[in-house]
């Protein structure tokens, strides 16, 4: 049985209806910034539970822009140091400086570190829902940013559909982040989406999205944008995916029912546990090697052997390691302890929409006999 790391699916039917609305977009000529992007933008606020939704480019665009609307020019931004580049890089291109955190043995950010590391000048913190788990803390992290006077945004570029106490992660912070990248839960192709219940964030979004205009007609610009833009073709495909959002996370969360339950039964790993109050939309099942296990060999011998690939790492070196920030930024391994060692022990299941029950046994089963 061959096992693929992450499936885009995207059914006949849902390819007939975006064909059908490209040859609107085509026919009217409505390329960009028009009714299909406001639509996700409507549709996607609704669901979240906050007021607005700016669909953009990517999601690097969708943290870079609230955190632009922030105003975080020479001010720091406490980031974990367990996520993508492009969370503390959104950070650097908006003009401010990172403040790296550790991480729990949950892949959360560590609160106490966020409080320790709390300085004169830090105006912000970014929470990430690592793999689609919801910070559990939120409530304390959010306590933390309103005694200091911080912001706090969410990159939930992992996390559409998540919920914590059936609140959506995208609803938290002050502003959050959507990625639509192709092995996102949903995908547009390339795209992100900006949420917030802030009518002065949401007003300068608009703004920054479409080069610092101040209105769509015109040409006078009051902020130092970009094109950051969501085409009527990327709306589209966003929109259809978003339309199979709950069923792709239904087929998701199946597959790890399974992997929670039989990992029990095998030795040297275990998953990585997930608050009884979150839902996950298990982007990623992340589970924990024991000491000692070769997680490099583990996953030749699983893709050779048994025609199993495991998905990416989140992440495989902590972004205080990465050469552009250890030798800018002078890190050096140790720094982090907790982030590092999950980083390097850490492995990724397949989980992808359409899995079926036999596939995710499949899995079990082999990673069983390699561990053995
Ligand atoms: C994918 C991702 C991003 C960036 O999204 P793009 O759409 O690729 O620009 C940001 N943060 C995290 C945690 C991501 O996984």
């Amino acid at each position: 049985m061959n096992i693929p790391a992450a499936k885009i699916f995207f059914p006949d039917e849902d390819r007939k209806e975006i064909l059908g609305k490209i040859d609107e977009i085509l026919t009217t000529g409505q390329l960009t910034l028009g009714k299909f992007g406001k639509e996700f933008e409507n549709k996607f606020a609704e669901y979240v539970g906050v007021k607005y939704a700016v669909a953009v480019n990517s999601g690097t665009s969708a943290l870079e822009i609230p955190l632009r609307a922030l105003d975080v020019t020479g001010h720091s931004v406490i980031v974990p140091t367990n996520t993508f580049f492009a969370t503390p890089a959104s950070v650097m291109h908006a003009g401010g400086k990172v403040i790296f955190a550790d991480a729990k043995d949950n892949l959360c950010l560590d609160v106490d570190s966020v409080n320790e590391s709390i300085r004169k000048d830090t105006k912000g913190v970014i929470v990430v829902h690592i793999g689609g788990n919801i910070q559990p803390d939120m409530k304390a992290l959010r306590e933390i940013c309103d005694d200091h006077k911080l912001f706090l945004l969410e990159d939930a570029a992992h996390a559409q559909g998540s919920t914590l106490d059936g609140k959506k992660a995208g609803s938290f912070g002050d502003a959050a982040a959507f990625s639509f990248y192709p092995t996102k839960v949903m995908t547009s192709g390339e795209g992100g989406m900006i949420t917030t219940n802030d009518e002065n964030i949401y007003k300068r979004a608009l703004v920054f999205r479409d080069q610092g205009k101040a209105g769509f007609f015109g040409n006078v610009h009051t902020e130092l944008g970009y094109n950051w833009r969501m085409s009527e073709v990327h709306a589209a495909i966003g929109l259809s995916q978003f339309a199979r959002l709950e069923e792709f996370i239904a087929d998701r969360r199946r597959a790890a029912a399974i992997y929670d339950k039989e990992l029990k039964n095998i030795k040297k790993i275990k998953s990585i546990k997930i608050s009884s109050n979150v839902r996950s939309n298990y982007y990623k099942y992340c589970a924990l090697l024991e000491k000692g296990v070769d997680r490099a060999a583990l996953k030749k011998e699983l893709k050779e052997k048994y025609t199993v690939s495991l998905s990416g790492e989140v992440y495989e070196l902590p972004c205080h390691l990465q050469p552009i920030f250890k030798e800018n930024l002078g890190f050096k391994e140790g720094d982090f302890p907790v982030a590092e060692d999950m980083c390097r022990r850490h492995v990724c299941l397949p989980v992808f929409a359409t899995m079926t029950e036999e596939q995710a046994k499949y899995v079990v089963s082999s990673l069983k006999e390699v561990l053995k």
